[in-house]
């Protein structure tokens, strides 16, 4: 292991932040290591308990006190990421992130036990379809943590990067299957000349292991019901005790065919214990989660459609998440593909393995590899528009995608739109993210207005759309009417966090008061009501305005995407001959006074000629 004297770069960190179990890795003698618990533990449950002495307790030990302290513990978190509901636990109302925030604290804990106290890196994993407000909850609770979150990434690239590097000579296309204990993602990444792409993603955030052992608890329960006419799910300690047993039959079954279940004591029925002595084969066990796997099955089917590819196109099956340990997701990969999918990366460890080989890329540890990450946009992003209805009428509300799913990131797209009406002075841009041709069934991301239009009774005016989408997930959106250059924009991230500053603040607070209170007995119904009443205050303001909207650009974003590029170029020269290394030095030069002036609008153009330069002298 390394201390912070030996080590010649910032520590930055990989995260899996993960419904069922989290890690984080690093880079270590070049290469992604796991960074280990106290105790010794690779991952640790996704499980946050606060005990009766109010001391925060976050993995295995909380995961054990699920049965006893169900009111005191939170699971499943992740699912919950991106609404703004409150969660109660041990009487506390605590905002997702805030509870994500309590396991990336124990995480951190590991790493400062290796690179000593203070700030640290972070890449934090996401699955790919998480919305832009997941995505920055995840970010919110990584800050909330003490990390500095550089880069959020889908974890499909970051399973793909995990299995890549020893690869980048050949050019290949993987498919990544990723079931885990509460998601499931499937991508194909296609390897080009050591840059890392994501073709397409698709996947469904509510099906994994879980499910599984949910059969097994129906199953249990029903040979109950039958045996001794009482069902132990109208018991919640049964059906705790239930659900922990049923994962570890779960696991024995991937390698044993059949397994015993011995349990004397399920629950009680007047005043005698009922219990349950059986075996479950792994055939039957099959026949309860194989609709489960079909499906997921379908998705491959449908990410191929998406990529435009067929499965002889997949040169390897990467698998992904506890769950592909089950031999029978194995067999079906196998009947699809006509091959057996790799396994040599640790499925539990993958995700975590490959944030750290994006980290290491950012830091510089890893400069060598030769290996570049893309991404894509996971949904389709637009704006509502006037749109054809059974051919007959134009009705408003039809979406008009301007980035496309899967469009690969950072991107910048315009369209072109014009007045619908004779001497119309304002156009209300609305936001969508999604993929229904009607915005209604979509997801809203904001709106706003663009007025100051000459009216003009002759012809239509032109008003260009813009909308970048940078590596972090964060969207910008302009509109400029055309005769008058008029602009005006939102920045997505921005509104949301200037608006949430308080937000984060009260965040910051209540988990400092969560330390303060350990080990104190305090009077639970006392901080109930307290704390009710201050998130529903707080959830009230934060609701008023999402986006803050006016000329101005967001000038935190800018700069991060400004000082991005110019790392890119940095990293580039190596490869240049001496025109290019010139033209790079140029971007750079230009970069540098326009991160160091204070004209945004100026920032802007030059991040955009850079972008072009860079992408001519990357051809
Ligand atoms: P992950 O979210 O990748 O950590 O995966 C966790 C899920 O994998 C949980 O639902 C575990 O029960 C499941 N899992 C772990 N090991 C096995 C195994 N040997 N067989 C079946 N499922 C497993």
């Amino acid at each position: 292991m390394p201390n912070h004297e030996n080590v010649h770069f910032r520590p930055i960190v990989g995260i899996d932040l993960g419904t069922t179990n989290s890690a984080v890795a690093h880079i270590h003698n070049g290469k992604p290591e796991m960074i280990l618990s106290p105790k010794g533990e690779r991952i640790i449950p996704s499980v946050v308990l606060i005990d009766l002495k109010n001391n925060v307790i976050v993995g295995e030990d909380a995961r054990s006190a699920l049965v006893a302290m169900p009111d005191r513990s939170v699971s499943a978190i992740k699912r919950k990421m991106g609404l703004n509901e409150p969660v109660s636990i041990a009487g506390q109302a605590l905002l997702p992130q805030e509870v994500s925030a309590l396991i990336l604290q124990e995480l951190k804990s590991y790493v400062d036990a290796i690179y000593g106290e203070g700030e640290k890196e972070a890449v934090i994993t996401v699955p790919a379809y998480f919305t832009d407000e997941q995505r920055r909850a995840t970010k919110q609770a990584g800050e909330l943590a003490g990390f500095v979150v550089e880069r959020i990434i889908n974890e499909p690239t970051a399973a793909a990067l995990a299995f890549g590097l020893e690869h980048t000579d050949e050019d290949r296309l993987f498919l990544v299957y990723d079931l885990g204990g509460g998601t499931f993602d499937v991508s194909v990444v296609e390897m080009m000349s050591g840059l890392l792409e994501v073709r397409a993603s698709t996947g469904n955030h509510r099906l994994g292991g879980e499910d599984f052992d949910w059969k097994l608890v129906d199953f249990l329960s029903e040979k109950i019901v039958e045996e001794s006419d009482i069902d132990p799910r109208n018991d919640i300690r049964a059906t705790a005790l239930l659900k922990e047993e049923a994962e570890k039959i779960k696991m024995r079954l991937s390698k044993d065919f059949v397994v015993p279940v011995e349990l004397p004591l399920v629950t009680v029925k007047d005043n005698e214990p009922v219990g349950i002595s059986t075996e479950i084969t792994r055939e039957q066990f099959v026949g309860l989660i194989d609709g489960l796997l079909l499906e997921t099955m379908e998705s491959v089917s449908s990410v191929l459609k998406d990529a435009q590819i067929s499965p002889a196109d997949i040169e390897e099956v990467l698998l992904v998440g506890g769950s592909t340990r089950i031999p029978r997701v194995r067999e079906l990969i196998q009947d699809m593909f006509a091959k057996s999918p790799r396994t040599d990366v640790n499925p539990d460890e993958a995700v975590a393995l490959g944030a750290a080989v994006q980290a290491g890329l950012k830091s510089g540890a890893l400069s060598d590899s030769g290996l570049v990450a893309t991404d894509v946009a996971p949904f389709s992003m637009g704006i509502s528009v006037l749109k054809e209805w059974m051919g007959l009428t134009k009705r408003p509300g039809g979406f008009a995608p301007i980035i496309p799913r899967n469009t690969t990131i950072p991107v910048t797209r315009t369209e072109k739109l014009g007045t619908s009406a004779p001497g119309q002075t304002e156009v209300a841009i609305e936001i969508f993210q999604g993929e229904h041709e009607w915005v209604k069934y979509n997801h809203r991301l904001g709106e706003f207005l663009l007025s100051g239009i000459p009216a003009n009774f002759d012809k239509q005016e032109e008003i260009d759309v813009t909308f970048r989408y940078n590596l972090n997930g964060i969207l910008e959106v302009s509109a400029k009417c055309v005769s008058t250059g008029k602009e005006m924009s939102v920045i997505v991230q921005d509104g949301l966090q200037r608006d949430s500053q308080k937000a984060f603040q009260e965040s910051v607070q209540r988990l400092e008061d969560l330390w303060k209170n350990a080990d104190q007995d305090l009077d639970d119904e006392e901080l109930i009501d307290a704390d009710w009443e201050e998130m529903e205050d707080l959830l009230d303001d934060t609701e008023l305005d999402e986006f803050d909207i006016d000329n101005e650009q967001a000038p935190s974003v800018l700069h991060e995407e400004a000082v991005q590029l110019r790392e890119r170029a940095v990293k580039m020269m190596a490869e240049l001959d001496a025109d290019g290394q010139s033209k790079a030095r140029q971007v750079i030069n230009s970069l540098d006074q326009a991160i160091a002036g204070d004209d945004l609008e100026h920032l802007r153009n030059v991040i955009d000629e850079a972008t072009d330069a860079l992408i001519d002298l990357e051809l």
